[in-house]
């Protein structure tokens, strides 16, 4: 459109994870028929969840709950607060929930649940209440042979026990694998609250012994400081790597010789801000996303690396903690410039995979110690990041249509296998 610069034009999630679908299908030689009956979600729900606030005003949020597929397996993703969530996002990240489960083979399929609010804004009574409504507005769809929700962006384990609690309420019995990423005490997985972070750890790893770059003293911008940003930088700095610059919603630092990310999760839990830690520089979210590092692991939101400010990054892996971080648009630029992009549905399965082994455990009611959790993801991300790497070689492509392919492959597999029901 003339006049109109694409950077006016809103980012749609959803189209952007039907656009890497497309890329990847085309290279498989499928029947058109067969990849449009995998490729829409299956169904989504929309509710309306009237909340009394603590000062007794009534206020009317709405409520997401989405199911792309359940041909492999149950539905399994997690849920989302924040003033953001639309259909159209959450579409998104159940799609990309089923090609991620089918990318690592755990017998899932895609989901996703979110409700538009600012959390922020709201006292634990308030979210408990809301919590609760959605739970039992979404309860048709959800349970362990249905659709098992689990921790994302601002919900937490204290979340999972309410979705739990709720969901066990009305079936009049204590059913632990409803949801994963529940505290310990519940049924929980141990590994499970450090398990995204680890797996993007895990690839990231991986993928440097791949470009040839020392893992022991990469240096490392993460953007996010949450359950996946903070972790990732812990286990990264544990591992010997340079954590240069980190960011969070109210802002970025940066210290070229190293955070202390210990001492920062500290600061963090204290200030709820990385802003000001000791010794660090502020410097601004574009800043921090083309800082010359080894790694860049973005792990807060969607359509932060676009056409626009893709030609500016210097990282030579970016290992996407988040979903859905960069564009179409802006992957092709960064494969031009040779950037090593380790793929959301690879990099950050590491969550749904320990999700699995808690709703595995929490069905045998028998539970491991951390260290057979861990020794298990460590199997399955590393499985999962050789196989990705055989389809590259083999079609000489990107790491992400490579996992398109490959997980399309296997949910078309058992989509024949299981036939079609009419
Ligand atoms: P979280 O709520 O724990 O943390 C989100 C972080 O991002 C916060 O530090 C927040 O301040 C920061 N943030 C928000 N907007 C920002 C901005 N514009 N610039 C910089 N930082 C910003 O959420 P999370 O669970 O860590 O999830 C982060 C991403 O990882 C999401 O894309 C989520 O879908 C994905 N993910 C999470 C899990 C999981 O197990 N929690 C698993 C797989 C993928």
């Amino acid at each position: 459109m003339p006049g109109v610069k694409s950077s006016d034009i809103p980012l749609s999630a959803f189209a952007n994870a039907m656009q890497q679908f497309d890329e990847a299908a085309a290279k498989l030689n499928l029947d058109a028929d067969l990849l449009e009956a995998i490729k829409q979600p299956r169904r989504s729900l929309i509710v309306k969840l009237p909340i009394r606030r603590d000062d007794g005003r009534l206020e009317v949020f709405t409520g997401y709950r989405v199911q792309h597929s359940i041909n492999r397996g149950p539905a399994k993703g997690g849920i989302r607060y924040h003033p953001k969530v639309s259909l159209d996002e959450v579409m998104a990240l159940a799609a990309w929930m089923t090609w991620k489960c089918a990318v690592v083979g755990i017998p899932f399929g895609g989901g996703k649940g979110g409700i538009c609010c600012d959390p922020s804004t709201m006292s634990s009574h308030e979210l408990e209440h809301l919590t609760r409504r959605y739970t039992a507005e979404i309860l048709d769809l959800i349970g362990p042979e249905r659709d098992v929700p689990a921790p994302d962006v601002n919900t937490n384990p204290q979340t999972m026990a309410w979705i739990m609690d709720t969901y066990s309420m009305h079936a009049r019995q204590t059913s632990t694998a409803a949801v994963t990423g529940k505290p310990l005490e519940i049924g929980g997985s141990r590994g499970r609250v450090e398990a995204t972070g680890r797996g993007v750890t895990i690839t990231a790893r991986e993928a440097a012994k791949n470009k040839g770059i020392s893992y022991d003293g990469a240096t490392v911008a993460v953007q996010g400081f949450g359950n996946v940003g903070s972790i990732t930088a812990k286990l990264m700095h544990q591992s010997g790597c340079r954590i240069v610059a980190v960011s969070d919603v109210f802002g970025a630092i940066h210290k070229p010789d190293g955070l202390d990310v210990p001492g920062l999760i500290e600061h963090v839990k204290t200030t709820k801000k990385v802003l000001d830690f000791p010794g660090s520089k502020r410097i601004s979210h574009e800043e921090l996303l083309s800082l010359d590092c080894d790694i860049l692991v973005p792990a807060a939101l969607e359509n932060v690396i676009t056409e626009d400010n893709a030609d500016s990054i210097k990282a030579e892996i970016i290992a996407e903690g988040a979903n859905g971080p960069i564009t179409p648009d802006a992957d092709k630029i960064l494969n031009q410039k040779g950037v090593l992009v380790v793929p959301d549905i690879l990099c950050n399965a590491g969550g749904v995979t320990v999700s699995y082994f808690e709703w595995v455990q929490d069905r045998m009611g028998y539970f491991w110690d951390e260290d057979e959790v861990n020794r298990r993801l460590e199997l399955v991300m590393v499985r999962a990041f050789n196989d990705v790497i055989k389809v590259v070689e083999e079609h000489n492509t990107s790491m992400r249509i490579a996992a398109f392919m490959l997980a399309i492959k296997r949910v078309v597999d058992v989509t024949l296998m299981r036939g079609f029901y009419s």
